[in-house]
């Protein structure tokens, strides 16, 4: 159909619906999104806890545990404790495995919704804003590159525009699309259409939607599927080989106590128990639920810092980001643009007023109309003034925002020119030609107003206008031009160029329409830098990441800014323009990042982008970009963190990132390297502290063994009393420790560091060390103080039961000081402040609290078979604990004072 049937068929016009007949529709055919599909089942998602190889092992050890109480004769109740306990542990892992990974999925769920998912349509002839769910059939939605497009629609007028058809035909090139009308066929092959769920890659166009929601293509071939569960993490990873370690060497341990303790004439089902019972303790049960739980709470904590990650791997890659190449305006800008100057005719003229109220004036505004009026008719945006006293805003591009209001303090109404001069065609903006071109229809032919930046502008242009009249543009005027540009640029002003041309026959196409162009001058506008970038960026330069800029705009301006914010502070920074980079080989761009200046890529466009972050991987960077357009998307995708712009990016941006910052701002971004950090940080701190006390379990077991002592010193449910009871909160409470004040002091860890990086394996061995040895000696101590021999020990015995009872006690106390001595690696506890966490101190005393349940509550010890302890052995047992601190602050001592004398002797 022609265009004018569609609208026609649709119960339309050019100028859209009328808001209450759009109200009206949607209540009619309803929301236009799509349901989401079922997620997996959940029983499905429950059962699938219990094939995790820590729950398959404990199974298998139940199941036998079960089956040697079958066999035991006299049957043994502290055998069918140990198998249901083991029982117990998986359910309550799976428990609360299955509970994380719900709510980790209603975090990314509520993550989602927190990013805009808006278009722009016209409503009565204005363009609106709406949120994408409120489009409906008959609506004409205005379509620019990046945007998602938002409904099946046919395109009414179109400009330059091509789509990206990959999600609904699988076929990645952009294909071109047209608003005339196209041969009967398949829908999906209409050139005329663009669908819901593709992308807009180029150009710009007018749309009537014909359908929405379900009824959509897209709908129809596609069920929302939930949030993928995302693949494990590189630290997910680490940490289930060690777990797989870790029950590898239990296993091993457990057979070896077996084939050591069986030739001492005991019982073999018992035996076996008790080597089973060890291997059990070794697990660490606790770890995985501690470890997504902490990831979790990154996530959320980003998230307030108006940092949205996408996947959990995002954050820990986060913490260990080397470079962030950032882009300017915007991230280091405010994006609030205000023109300041004007030069035309060889002058400068002032624009006074602030922000996007056209309250202000042009100084001398005659000699600059034609100028500002050429660059108000060649804008998309629209001012939209306010509609309850607020603030004037911008709807589309704030830099044609700025120019508009200029125009609109040198007297001219954008409108009017508008409808005397109708825009026949256009070239839209895209930052690798850096113009933007439109064409007009003025009496006497058309005209082609151009704007865009100054040096490609001015490779374009032939002529020059002073006050009226077209010159030839000679060597002298050019050069004028140019320093005009530079005196702007090196004030840190953003910088435009104004061109037109005119066009007698027939109407021009794009190549025709940008060249032999008549320059009528130039525009500079102020973005003021954001306050909180400048406190981001020293932060940075203190975690040692490298900033590198890489911008669109011209060196000066982008000199200018980066010397506002901190960026360059050294007189001469590496300054590399988009040709100049072009022009490097592989070789030449990695010695340009070899040197030690800070670095600014101006004038560059996205594929260049592409090429640094290439670059930097090649040198084993860890790579965080910046991008907001469409063509961003390849960086974002490659680098190891793309950061896309939530307020002003594209669709296609925040789609292909795995960050997206919900205020644009720099300062979130060095906010989220410091929670990745901490998140890291916190996760050794649990694995010191989970790992430490499996060592005091196991050594008082093996001294026992080896000392022909016939019973062990701790029972397998009093060490799982301990793993999934005293432990499990103070581990969550470490990981839930807010960020040390040091952690951007230091500079990123390395790639290749493994989290159980050997002086994380020393920390273990170290405090695992003082508690086994503490623990077997107030062990040995007190059945030596008793004078009864070693073999006339049986289990009831209260002095044995007082024993065991003193080593699970003493585990419990040691590890709330280890809790408290995990929190630092070397600063000293008391300066840290050991009070500065109060739920790490009160998940510690609600651990002694459980343990003194089992000490003196008659069912729990009949169940652990524990005896009550006297006041004299709580102290001794404290002291143990204080031992514990006392000595990891001399170690963070010695640790601080090599520092300090490495720096000292260190060539800088
Ligand atoms: P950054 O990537 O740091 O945000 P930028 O926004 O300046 O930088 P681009 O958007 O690629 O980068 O713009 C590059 C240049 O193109 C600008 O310096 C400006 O001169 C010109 N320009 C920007 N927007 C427009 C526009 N709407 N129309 C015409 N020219 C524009």
């Amino acid at each position: 159909m022609p265009a004018g049937e569609v609208f026609a068929a649709l119960r339309t016009s050019p100028r859209g619906l009328a808001p209450a007949d759009a109200a009206a529709l949607l209540a009619g055919v309803g929301p236009n999104e799509l349901p989401a599909a079922r997620r997996r089942g959940r029983w499905r998602e429950l059962a699938g806890q219990f094939t995790d190889l820590f729950a398959v092992v404990l199974l298998v050890a139940s199941a036998i545990t079960f089956l040697a109480y079958g066999l035991q004769d006299p049957r043994d109740a502290g055998t069918l404790q140990l198998a249901v306990a083991i029982l117990c542990v998986v359910v309550l892992n799976a428990a609360i495995g299955f509970a994380q990974e719900y709510s980790a999925e209603r975090t990314a769920e509520s993550l989602q919704a927190m990013v805009r998912h808006t278009c722009r349509v016209l409503r009565d002839g204005e363009r609106r804003e709406v949120p994408s769910r409120e489009v409906v059939p008959g609506d004409v939605v205005v379509l620019e590159a990046g945007d998602a497009v938002p409904a099946d629609c046919r395109l009414v007028e179109a400009h330059e525009v091509s789509v990206n058809n990959a999600a609904l035909t699988g076929e990645s090139d952009a294909v071109g699309r047209t608003a005339h009308p196209v041969a009967a066929g398949p829908v999906l092959q209409a050139r005329n259409c663009a669908f819901m769920g593709t992308d807009v890659v180029a150009g710009s166009a007018k749309a009537v939607v014909f359908a929405t929601g379900t009824a959509t293509e897209f709908g129809r071939i596609f069920r929302l599927t939930a949030a993928a569960p995302g693949r494990r993490t590189p630290l997910q990873r680490q940490v289930a080989v060690m777990a797989r370690r870790v029950a590898g060497t239990a296993l091993a341990i457990g057979a070896l106590l077996f084939l050591v303790r069986l030739p001492t004439g005991q019982p073999f089902v018992e035996t076996f128990v008790f080597a089973l019972g060890v291997m059990v303790a070794l697990v660490p049960e606790g770890l995985p639920a501690t470890l997504s739980v902490s990831l979790a709470i990154g996530v959320r904590r980003m998230a307030r810092r108006h940092a949205l990650v996408k996947r959990l791997l995002a954050v820990e890659a986060l913490g260990s980001t080397t470079v962030v190449c950032t882009d300017k305006t915007g991230t280091l800008t405010r994006a609030e643009m205000t023109v300041v100057r004007v030069w035309a005719g060889g002058t400068e003229h002032a624009v006074t007023g602030v922000g996007y109220a056209p309250d202000g004036e042009v100084a001398d505004p005659e000699p600059v109309r034609a100028l500002l009026r050429a660059a108000a008719l060649c804008c998309d945006a629209r001012l939209v003034p306010p509609p309850d006293g607020a603030g004037w805003r911008v709807l589309g591009d704030t830099t044609e925002g700025a120019l508009l209001v200029a125009a609109a303090k040198a007297g001219l109404d954008p409108a009017a020119e508008e409808a005397a001069a109708p825009r026949v065609a256009e070239h839209p903006f895209d930052s690798g030609r850096k113009l933007m071109s439109t064409v007009h229809r003025e009496t006497g032919g058309y005209r082609v107003y151009v704007k865009g930046a100054p040096q490609e502008l001015l490779d374009r242009c032939v002529a020059a206008d002073r006050a009226g009249e077209r010159r030839p543009l000679t060597d002298a005027l050019r050069a004028e031009a140019v320093a005009a540009n530079d005196a702007m640029a090196s004030r840190g002003l953003r910088v435009l160029a104004v061109a037109r041309r005119s066009a007698p026959g027939p109407r021009p196409g794009r190549e025709t329409a940008e060249s032999e162009l008549t320059l009528l001058g130039l525009v500079g506008m102020t973005d003021p830098p954001r306050p909180e970038v400048s406190d981001a960026v020293a932060a940075c330069r203190r975690a040692r990441i490298r900033i590198v800029m890489v911008t669109g705009d011209h060196p000066l301006t982008a000199e200018a800014v980066a010397r506002r914010v901190g960026i360059v502070t050294g007189p001469a920074p590496a300054v590399v323009t988009g040709a100049a980079f072009e022009a490097l080989d592989d070789a030449g761009l990695d010695a340009l990042l070899d040197r030690p200046e800070e670095l600014l890529l101006c004038r560059v466009s996205p594929e260049d982008k592409m090429r640094v972050v290439g670059a930097l991987h090649r040198r084993g960077e860890v790579v965080a970009v910046t991008g907001d357009g469409a063509n961003d998307a390849p960086a974002l995708k490659h680098a190891d963190i793309g950061v896309a712009m939530g307020a002003s990016g594209t669709d296609v941006a925040r789609e292909a990132a795995l960050m997206v910052l919900l205020d644009d701002s720099f300062a979130s971004i060095a906010a989220a390297v410091r929670l990745g950090r901490s998140v890291y940080q916190n996760i050794r701190k649990f694995l010191i502290y989970l790992f430490s006390h499996n060592i005091a379990e196991l050594v008082p077991i093996l001294a026992a063994t080896f000392a022909g002592f016939p019973l062990v010193p701790i029972s397998a449910v009093q060490i799982l009393a301990i793993d999934l009871g005293s432990d499990v909160l103070p581990a969550l409470a470490l990981g839930a420790e807010p960020p040390e004040p040091d952690v951007m002091d230091r500079p990123p860890r390395s790639r290749k560091e493994q989290l159980f990086s050997r002086a994380v394996m020393g920390r273990i061995l170290f405090l695992g060390g003082i508690q086994a040895a503490g623990v077997t000696a107030v062990f040995f101590w007190h059945i030596h103080a008793s004078g009864i021999p070693y073999s006339r020990f049986t289990e009831d015995d209260t002095v044995y039961r007082e024993g065991i009872t003193m080593v699970q006690a003493g585990i419990v106390v040691s590890q709330f000081f280890n809790a408290l001595a995990v929190r630092t690696e070397r600063q000293s506890l008391f300066s840290a402040g050991p009070l500065s966490n109060p739920w790490l101190l009160a998940a510690g005393c609600s651990g002694v609290a459980v343990m003194a349940a089992i000490s003196y509550l008659p069912p729990l010890q009949a169940l652990f078979n524990t005896a009550p302890l006297a006041p004299g052995d709580w102290a001794v047992l404290a002291g143990l604990g204080v031992l514990l601190l006392a000595a990891e602050e001399l170690r963070k001592a010695w640790l601080r004072r090599r520092g300090r004398t490495d720096r000292k002797g260190g060539t800088r």
